[in-house]
């Protein structure tokens, strides 16, 4: 047996991966739970990502011909019981105010007042709301498509809660579109999860497979669901982002109504799709290793962090100048849509401690300069997605040229790494015996990460896929596209089926 390599992140993966995963998220600062229970407090660190995603995700919903709106947080509660499925989906996990004022209660504290006389929920997703805005402003073909887009918070009242994974109230975005055909719409449900994708792919480096829920993983009142499906490091999926055909479910129920080019009056055809502050669980998950959070450069709160090796007073003010120097003339160089972010950490503490908490945080570049590489003009350099003592000397300029390059590169390489663990993962299972065992771990008692990605025939039937989640707590994920049909046999009963699915253990 090998010595224990030390690690930053105590527990590691292997070890027990939903605490490291606890680790990583304190670690680099990225949130805390609040004393609400089930509620985070997303600290900056956490929040710029967030923007990050937000800023990226709001341009290409701005280039596919969207515009942004905001509707309110409450919702009353008749609004739900019009759409039956709908209110049974969300039913069990409404916040629901009932009142409006709080009143002295006579001991001291205070008690709720001013009962209303309908109830109203916190918004736990706006199909409703938004749809009885929809009905007032569509009233032509002429007004359509609609192509709406929120930004917004939600509440989901989750009794088992992990920080960016699954929360009570969670910050997300909602789309929400009126077409005047099934085609339209249909396009409209691929459009956006293409963008889901390609967002994921570009800047998370996140490779997801696009496919659809099944009837029984759809969302509640939808005709059907599409996502996008990423695997994370202990090979479970994580549902990334979806994309819903409503058909004319929601606009019969909210009476969303247009008169046609032959003068006809006709329901339309609704969409919605979102993704929430769940794609930094994704982010996290999938990249960071037992140092830490690994951040890929095109989401990365800051690219490059420079670090000042002062070890006397007298050098402090000659090494600082060198720093800023070339912290300025990197922070004059455009990296895509904005320029480069660089830290300057200039903290009095040890140098080999600001090193490892850059390291925590997940910064693709570091830079350690002292007097000797000030002389040489050149950069001591680590790059996150390699090993934290695989560092080198740089000349100074020609790292300046290098920087988008390198960044690129460490892009491009946590995607890969990313990919090919998928790959590693994904498996054709045709043999049922080997499927329950492919899903058992070893250690029932304290499981070990196992599983992954299979594909395996299925018989579409309800039944089977509630007895294998019975079994295994595995899931379909989704019926994935450009799957070529086949025939075989369904993996739990042996019936005849013309197509594979990806079962996964899941988030
Ligand atoms: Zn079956």
């Amino acid at each position: 047996m090998g010595k224990k390599v030390r690690t930053a992140i105590e527990p590691t993966r292997v070890e027990n991966y939903p605490l490291w995963y606890q680790q990583v998220v304190k670690s680099a600062d990225l949130a805390e739970n609040s004393e609400v229970r089930g509620c985070m407090v997303i600290k900056p660190w956490g929040y710029t990502i967030w923007e990050n995603i937000q800023r990226n995700l709001d341009a290409m919903f701005k280039e596919t011909g969207h515009v942004n709106a905001y509707f309110p947080l409450f919702i009353p509660k008749s609004y739900f019981e019009k759409e039956a499925e709908h209110v049974e989906g969300f039913a069990k996990e409404c916040a629901v105010v009932t009142h409006t004022r709080l009143e002295d209660d006579g001991k001291g504290g205070l008690k709720p007042a001013g009962k209303l006389t309908e109830e109203l929920v916190v918004r736990p997703t706006s199909e409703t709301i938004i749809g009885a805005s929809f009905s007032k402003w569509v009233n032509s073909y002429r007004d359509l498509p609609l192509l709406i887009n929120q930004w917004a918070n939600v509440v989901r009242w989750e009794l088992r809660t992990r920080m960016f994974l699954r929360t009570t109230e969670f910050l997300w975005q909602e789309g929400h579109t009126v077409h005047a055909t099934e085609t339209e719409a249909m396009d409209e449900t691929y459009k956006m999860l293409d963008v889901y994708a390609e967002f994921a792919e570009t800047y998370l480096a996140l490779p997801v497979l696009k496919g659809q829920k099944s009837e029984s993983e759809k969302f509640p009142g939808a005709v059907s669901t599409y996502s996008i499906e990423a695997m994370m490091q202990d090979r479970k999926a994580l549902q990334a982002g979806t994309s819903h055909f409503l058909g004319q479910n929601f606009a019969k129920a909210s009476n969303i109504k247009f008169q046609n080019a032959e003068g006809t009056e006709e329901y339309a055809w609704t969409t919605s799709w979102g993704v929430s502050t769940r794609l930094i669980g994704a982010l996290i998950m999938a990249h960071s290793d037992d140092n830490g959070l690994v951040l890929p450069p095109r989401i990365a709160p800051a690219h490059i962090v420079i670090v000042p090796i002062i070890r006397q007073e007298e050098q402090r003010a000659a090494v600082m100048e060198y720093v800023e120097k070339l912290a300025a003339e990197l922070r004059a160089i455009w990296y895509y849509e904005k320029k480069l972010v660089v830290e300057v950490d200039s903290r009095d503490i040890a140098g080999g401690e600001k090193v490892w908490q850059w390291i925590k945080k997940g910064v693709p570049i570091r830079l350690e300069i002292g007097p000797r590489d000030m002389e040489n003009n050149s950069v001591f350099m680590g790059r996150r997605d390699m090993a934290p003592n695989e560092k080198k000397g740089v000349d100074v300029n020609e790292f300046v040229q290098e920087a988008k390059k390198l960044l690129d590169d460490i892009q491009t390489n946590i995607y890969q790494k990313a990919l090919q663990f998928r790959q590693e993962h994904s498996h054709i299972i045709d043999d049922k015996a080997e499927f329950y065992r492919f899903f058992t771990p070893k250690n029932e008692e304290n499981p070990e990460i196992h599983g992954g990605f299979v594909r395996s025939h299925w018989c579409s039937s309800a039944e089977c896929e509630e007895k294998i989640k019975d079994d295994l707590k595995v899931t379909i994920r989704n019926i994935p596209f450009g799957e070529a049909a086949e025939n075989g046999h369904c993996i739990y009963c042996g019936k005849d089926s013309e197509k594979r699915v990806i079962f996964a253990k899941a988030y």
